[in-house]
């Protein structure tokens, strides 16, 4: 930096010299649990990366500066549950109008393509997107086309996923599967087999029948680091007829099957999930299962979603938590949800609003609560690509000729 910093001197004058950063968010509160950051601190960019986060960082070193003094400064989220897709999917939403608006910099498609349309989602969407998109591969090839080819075993095949997987593999992070209704276990069977053949880890959207069971499930069929989706859904039998927590969600807790949220439209229900908050049966992520309908009613965007769980118990710290670092570790890429010097310029600025607010489940049962998370500024690459207060942005008076705009 120092080296940088010289030679830069010698070629420029004094003034830019010392702008060696692109963007510097002043005085938020940093939280970024995965470095145990939890204090108020500037975050400096450079070149798209985060190259500092410290206090007291110089103003005069920055060509843009962010008052962020009154807001969280979090990684960019990561949400692991979206339907981003555009094919022969009517339900799917488009990622960067829904996802950056939340603060939501990574968001990984879940299954609605498969290893026999991926390549089309590819071009047609994560190519073009703003967002990070990345992908659950559903192990039916057509991917969420319809039952006809959701509940064909024939659509089902390990190697064709992992062979996709193979050639894709920054961008796929894992093998999804979903809606099968026949009373076998073919489709997790073979979403799990392609999960080890391509190493990578399992979603699974599970509706319990008979011979099928949920506890089967979590305890045998599912590996640790697979993730089950839809965790406060109304037809799995997460509580006991006295609303306690089954013993066997501990248990598949224990031997590493991992919780997340999905909200979606159908599969968040606060009757379900404030008695399993309350005692302690908490997500390890939270997340959208966003599309067309979720949206809508019960809200189910990010930031929304986040503020839900917020009025249910959870910290600020914890959700947070469940927002980034601990999505990033579940789809294996720690490089991601995290502040840490060097990584992308991902981040997020959060309002915690206090007042009187209300929030639907998926059954548009109400909470309401006294707290409401907004996303104030996203940053996606160390550029500024959400700013519904103007924080970054100067009065419109002092901004001189139009040839200033870029
Ligand atoms: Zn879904």
């Amino acid at each position: 930096m120092i080296r940088a910093l010289a030679c830069f001197a010698a070629l420029s004058s004094p003034l830019a010299a010392q702008q060696v950063y692109d963007l510097l968010l002043k005085n938020g509160h940093v939280l970024d649990p995965a470095n145990q950051r939890n204090a108020v601190m500037d975050v400096a960019i450079a070149g798209g990366k985060i190259v500092r986060v410290a206090p007291n960082l110089r103003a005069a070193h920055a060509k843009t500066v962010v008052d962020a003094g009154g807001y969280y400064v979090t990684p960019g989220l990561i949400d692991i549950h979206t339907h981003f897709d555009a094919e022969g999917a009517p339900l799917n939403v488009d990622p960067d109008h829904n996802a950056l608006r939340s603060g939501v910099t990574t968001a990984v498609d879940a299954g609605s393509s498969g290893w026999n349309t991926f390549e089309a989602f590819k071009s047609k969407v994560m190519d073009h997107s703003v967002t990070r998109v990345l992908a659950f591969l559903n192990i039916v090839g057509a991917g969420m086309y319809g039952a006809q080819v959701e509940n064909d075993p024939a659509q089902m095949d390990p190697e064709a996923a992992a062979r996709m997987v193979e050639k894709y593999r920054s961008r796929i992070v894992g093998i999804k599967t979903a809606h099968y209704q026949p009373a076998d276990w073919e489709a997790v069977d073979r979403a799990v087999k392609a999960g080890e053949l391509s190493k990578t880890v399992v979603m699974v959207d599970f509706h319990p029948k008979p011979g099928r069971g949920y506890e089967e499930l979590i305890l045998k069929h599912m590996r640790p680091g697979d993730i089950q989706t839809h965790v406060y859904g109304r037809l799995l039998p997460q509580l006991d007829a006295n609303k306690k927590v089954q013993p066997y969600m501990w248990e598949a807790r224990k031997r590493g099957v991992l919780f997340d949220v999905g909200h979606g439209g159908g599969s968040f229900w606060f009757r379900i999930a404030a008695p399993a908050v309350a005692q302690g049966f908490l997500p390890d992520t939270i997340s959208t299962d966003i599309h067309k309908d979720s949206v809508m009613l019960p809200r189910a965007t990010m930031i929304t979603t986040m503020s839900k769980f917020l009025n249910l118990g959870l910290s600020v710290e914890q959700v947070v938590e469940r927002s980034t670092v601990n999505p990033a570790r579940a789809i294996r890429r720690p490089e991601l949800g995290t502040l840490s010097e060097g990584a992308a310029a991902d981040i997020a600025v959060i309002e915690l609003e206090r007042g009187q607010f209300a929030f639907l489940d998926s059954g548009h049962g109400k909470l309401t609560g006294d707290k409401n998370l907004r996303c104030v500024l996203t940053v996606r690459n160390g550029k500024v690509v959400w700013d519904p207060d103007g924080l970054f942005a100067a009065e419109y008076t002092t901004t001189g000729p139009y040839s200033n705009f870029k």
